[in-house]
């Protein structure tokens, strides 16, 4: 999960990132609201952590300004507690939660997961597909009982697919949303191509893989109910 945080107090900034990379998350840091809205522009987040009290900018904007240019990112606005105002605003701009500082990292962390399941429609910690099941909380691949060796990003790859089910996602997009921007330098077309491969692989030896199809032109797809 490729994640924004805006929030101009460095110190807590830092924290939070250190703590949300440590959980497996790509955290792009913006210290400013006119940094945060260039970003925003750019580049594609699955969650955005907004801090209202932004010097420069109305965080508020913010949040509108995404939510114009299409973002599809899950949006968590944190706020200084009794801001109620703030909160009722944003929540109709397009938020997706709250959090009232001060809050525990931990807090946040199970709020993200909650937003995510919410916005993907998931109703609990375990997915299946086709003969397959993914256990989100112990990050893993199960075929009856057998664990299916991944790799942290074959892990990560496949579950994007998945929560985009039906959809057909381009290169550019997963590599975005797993390996991060999009203007890196290594990025190249073939990479997802090898990772698919490798994902595909290690899953075809358990069982059959059809429902992960190549979509010609454009990238790849899970098709599953
Ligand atoms: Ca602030």
């Amino acid at each position: 999960m490729n994640v924004l945080l805006v929030e101009d107090e460095v110190s807590l900034a830092n924290e939070i990132s250190v703590f949300l990379r440590k959980e497996q998350f790509l955290v792009d840091l913006a210290y400013t609201g006119a940094i945060a809205s260039e970003k925003i522009a750019i580049n594609l987040y699955d969650f955005i952590l907004l801090d209202l009290g932004l010097p420069d900018y109305e965080g508020l904007d913010l949040l509108s300004e995404a939510r114009e240019a299409g973002s599809e990112a899950a949006i968590i606005i944190l706020t200084a507690r009794g801001d109620v105002i703030d909160k009722v605003k944003g929540l109709d701009l397009g938020a997706d939660d709250y959090l009232a500082k001060p809050f525990s990292l931990h807090e946040l962390h199970a709020r993200i997961n909650a937003v995510a399941r919410r916005k993907f429609g998931l109703k609990s910690n375990i997915l299946s597909f086709g003969e397959f099941t993914m256990d989100l909380l112990q990050k893993k691949v199960l075929h009856q009982s057998a664990t299916v060796e991944l790799t942290k990003r074959q892990f990560d790859l496949l579950y994007y697919l998945i929560i985009n089910k039906n959809r057909a996602l381009s290169r550019m997009q997963l590599y975005e949303h797993i390996w991060g921007n999009s203007l890196d330098e290594e990025y190249d077309s073939n990479f997802i191509d090898v990772h698919i491969k490798n994902l595909r692989k290690k899953l075809s030896a358990y069982a059959p893989v059809d429902w992960l199809e190549t979509v010609r032109g454009i990238g790849y797809r899970i098709c599953i109910d």
